[in-house]
């Protein structure tokens, strides 16, 4: 569906009445938000609210429905307030639609405001299909260390338009937004100073349909960029080469910058500005990948003019996220690695490639498909002994097989899977968790799958 068909013509200078369709956290924040501002606002939520949510609107006054859109449909809102979770074909839509009803993300109506405050900080919008939410901490944490007042926000978990009801009280230096394919489907007018492309691989087809229109929706967090403003983008990813040709022949469009592993690489110290910053074992974030990563961020520092001792400060301590290749604890010489951010084959195979030790690895949960064969490349090259579970496993360890890999076992549930992995480690090798798969088949989400790991392994040291 094409969702320039949803493009807003609609004014925030007066409240009128909207609709908030999902009460998830943006949707949530949004309803709240518009509230404060006069709109007569009507959140409305296919699924359950939970006890908490439904108190905090009543002691609002905001009006909801939850369990389906009944109410809302018979509504006719100056403009809905879209959930990224909420399909573009789903009912909502086709009900906006009908009735010509602009609809918004929430990024879209946060930035709107923005634009609507006198001096408004400038917005560094990171996207890609791996790495956004490594980027967004990394760049606000070397902001905080050079002093600024950062917020990282967005798909990261905390909604622009909560920094934008904040930055009114207390102005924020700069905010980093890390953006969804999903958030920009009805995103238009965003205009970062700063917007980076990390990379961008096959990743919610099931949702965009092709590479082309997931390409294409990337593409929209630069499209209204300026010739003042800055697109940084990998020189290694071929889609995001693409991009660079397509905004280096526009006339008035943004500077275009690129990034790589070489540029900021010398034998085995990272470079900054032309001189040796730190030695590549001094940087806490491990793997190649996370060199990507850091090398997107050196650029746009430069432009920020961030100092090499910013940097390297913060990189010594600069650990990454929970549940991406994050350290848990250490027995008997074994290392403990919680990777459960792994939700894809993709991810797991980063995982692998990166571990310089032996693996045993732990893998599988809800399969979302696709080509194994990489991913059990990676397994003949890295991994000492697999442990399967999960729905996942009958299916994981027919492909692993067929490969002609046959060091494995298949357990249920984390208890077993640690037990499983200690039989067969000995000291120096790493003990990873790196599903491949989504959680949903044993957990809420892959912070409850992380969590549930990190307490068995402290249990098992705590016991030791
Ligand atoms: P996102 O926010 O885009 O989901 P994260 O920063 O949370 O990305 O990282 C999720 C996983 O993606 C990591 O555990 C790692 O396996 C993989 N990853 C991170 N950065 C990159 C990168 N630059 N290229 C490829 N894979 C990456």
């Amino acid at each position: 569906m094409d969702s320039t068909h949803f493009a807003p013509d609609f004014s925030l200078t007066q409240p009128t009445s909207v609709v908030v369709l999902g009460a998830a956290r943006s949707g949530l924040a949004a309803a709240l938000f518009l509230h404060k501002k006069g709109y007569q606002v009507f959140l409305s939520d296919a699924g359950r609210m939970d006890d908490g949510t439904c108190a905090q609107l009543r002691a609002q006054g905001i009006a909801f429905e939850q369990g389906g859109h009944a109410d809302a449909f018979g509504k006719q809102p100056a403009f809905v307030v879209a959930s990224p979770g909420i399909p573009l074909t789903a009912k909502p839509y086709q009900w906006a639609q009908q009735n010509q009803i602009p609809v918004v993300s929430e990024v879209e109506l946060a930035w709107q405001f923005l634009q609507t405050m006198d001096s408004p900080p400038p917005v560094v919008a990171v996207t890609g299909s791996n790495g956004k939410s490594t980027v967004v901490s990394l760049i606000a944490a070397l902001l905080r260390t050079a002093g600024y007042r950062v917020s990282a926000c967005g798909n990261i978990g905390l909604p622009l338009i909560q920094c934008v009801a904040e930055h009114e009280s207390q102005p924020f230096d700069y905010l980093v937004l890390e953006i969804s394919s999903f958030q920009l489907e009805t995103t238009y007018t965003l205009q970062p100073a700063f917007a980076l492309l990390l990379n961008l691989y096959e990743n919610h087809l099931d949702r965009h349909g092709d590479l082309e229109t997931y390409f294409a929706l990337k593409s929209r967090l630069f499209q209204c960029q300026s010739a003042r403003d800055i697109a940084i983008l990998s020189q290694e990813n071929p889609w995001c080469q693409r991009l660079a040709q397509q905004l280096n022949a526009l006339r008035e469009g943004p500077q275009v910058l690129d990034f790589s592993v070489a540029q900021v690489t010398e034998g085995q110290h990272l470079m900054y500005q032309g001189e040796a910053l730190l030695p590549l074992s001094e940087i806490r974030l491990q793997g190649r990948h996370n060199l990507e990563n850091i090398a997107a961020v050196l650029t746009l520092a430069e432009q920020l003019k961030l100092s090499g001792e910013v940097i390297a400060e913060t990189l010594r301590y600069f650990q990454g996220m929970p549940h991406r290749l994050e350290p848990v604890g250490e027995w008997q010489g074994c290392l403990f690695i919680n990777d459960s951010k792994s939700t894809n084959y993709l991810a797991a195979e980063t995982a692998l490639k990166s571990m310089t030790r032996p693996v045993i690895w732990i893998a599988g949960g809800q399969d979302k498909g696709g080509d194994f064969s990489p991913l059990a490349r990676c397994v003949h090259d890295k991994v000492k002994h697999a442990v399967l579970m999960g729905e996942s496993q009958v299916n994981f360890s027919r492909s692993l097989s067929q490969s002609g890999y046959n060091q494995m076992t298949r357990v249920n549930g984390m208890k077993a899977a640690l037990a499983e992995a200690l039989r067969h480690a000995e000291s120096g090798d790493v003990i990873l968790l790196s599903p491949a798969t989504a959680s949903y088949d044993a957990y809420a989400n892959f912070e409850a799958r992380g969590d549930d790991f990190r307490a068995h392994v402290a249990q098992l040291i705590s016991e030791a």
